[in-house]
């Protein structure tokens, strides 16, 4: 079937005004409204038809390009053009009922009588409300990924019902005023005529049915205040502060109706030696005059454990070692953070005679004196500055 003009079918012409093409298109849309034509085919296309022709018409962009390329202008919808009507070609009833309130105004009598057209259906109690708690995680738990079981007070749906409030079987009644189906259809007169509308049955809330004797555990409402344990997996380089949410691990909702999510927020406990600097750990190391001079084998914590390190003959206090790969990885993502060792060189406080008497040698010793590349070496940039060029 070949598509008839977007003009031709709102009856307008080519130079036709926004306006004319609204109110062209608000006539024709009560027209062939399905309420008013119920069963009724080729009303239906005759529906959908007009809501295409304004869909384009109404928009400047969309219109001039009808005007240049005519409906070929939609051939390519997948790459622009007009966009998809979906797969019969056609709009969507519920896009086109959700354009009424541009047409109509937000007027309650027209809010009513479209508001239900397009679909709708059986409506579930409300949704639980979201859950949020506060998780604390240990470095080597963010580094890793952790499962987590805690115990959770929360709306949880009530065992005895199974969540539909009722006391048993026989104590659920299909809404004798919808039949069931959750909406009531008024007949009501209005300027342009008699007219359908659809409207959220008030008996029963749109649920459907009603209940004669409610469950005695949970009052009718389907869901009881309790505890609950979560079993939570945990993905690894999450951060302090950072909010994870969990679809449908909330409160459970009344009735039957879905649950809300559960936002957990973490919070990053602190490590007895290790300071976290965005992706990499900082670890301050203590050595000994003797052990910066001499070089020494060290044994530094990791997240995960402990790494031996070479700290060479003669380092300076502050020179900063880097273990490749030993920090947090990032999340959802391969990259990962170093540890950096700090060295700090520790003068002690106590000495005994003999221990001063040898110092005293020392000093004097040409080897001793700091030299002139002393100034090059000690390297009196920020921590922040050196770790930049810092590599083991
Ligand atoms: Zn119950
Ligand atoms: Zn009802």
């Amino acid at each position: 079937m070949s598509k008839r003009d977007y003009y031709e079918v709102l009856g307008v012409g080519k130079s036709a005004s926004a306006d004319e093409i609204k109110k062209a298109y608000r006539k024709l849309a009560l027209q062939y409204h399905p309420d008013k034509n119920p069963g009724n085919k080729e009303a239906e296309e005759k529906f959908k038809e007009a809501a295409e022709a304004y869909d384009v018409l109404s928009n400047a962009d969309k219109r001039a390009q009808y005007d240049r390329f005519g409906h070929a202008a939609n051939a390519g919808s997948a790459n622009g053009g007009y966009g998809g009507y979906g797969p019969q070609g056609g709009m969507r009833m519920e896009d086109i009922f959700q354009n009424f309130g541009d047409i109509f105004g937000n007027s309650d009598m027209f809010g009513n009588m479209f508001g239900g057209g397009g679909g709708g259906g059986r409506r579930q109690g409300s949704r639980g409300a979201n859950l949020r708690i506060k998780l604390k995680m240990d470095y080597a738990e963010i580094a890793n990924g952790a499962n987590k079981k805690i115990k959770v007070k929360k709306h949880i749906t009530c065992q005895q019902c199974t969540g539909s409030g009722a006391r048993d079987k026989n104590s659920m009644q299909t809404c004798g005023t919808c039949g069931g189906s959750g909406q009531v259809r008024r007949v009501t007169n209005t300027f342009l005529g008699q007219m359908q509308t659809v409207t959220t049955c008030p008996t029963c809330n749109g649920e459907g049915s009603t209940i004669t004797h409610k469950c005695g555990n949970c009052k009718g409402e389907g869901r009881v205040y309790g505890e609950e344990t979560l079993n939570l997996d945990i993905p690894a380089g999450v951060q302090d502060g950072m909010q994870l949410s969990m679809h449908g691990r909330g409160n459970a909702g009344e009735r039957g109706g879905p649950p809300g999510d559960l936002l957990l927020v973490i919070e990053e406990e602190k490590h007895e030696h290790l300071t976290r600097r965005d992706l990499d750990v900082v670890y301050q190391l203590h050595i000994s005059f003797p052990e910066a001079v001499l070089g020494m084998q060290a044994e530094v914590p990791t997240i995960d454990g402990k790494a031996k390190i070479k700290i060479p003959a003669g380092t300076q206090s502050g020179k900063i070692f880097r273990l490749k790969g030993k920090g947090f990885p990032a999340f959802q993502s391969y990259e990962k953070g170093d540890e950096l060792v700090e060295v700090n060189v520790w003068s002690p406080q106590n000495l005994t005679n003999e221990e001063k008497d040898m110092l005293e040698k020392l000093k004097n010793s040409p080897n001793f004196k700091p030299g002139a590349d002393a100034r090059k070496d000690k390297d009196e940039r920020g921590f922040f500055d050196k770790i930049k060029d810092a590599f083991h």
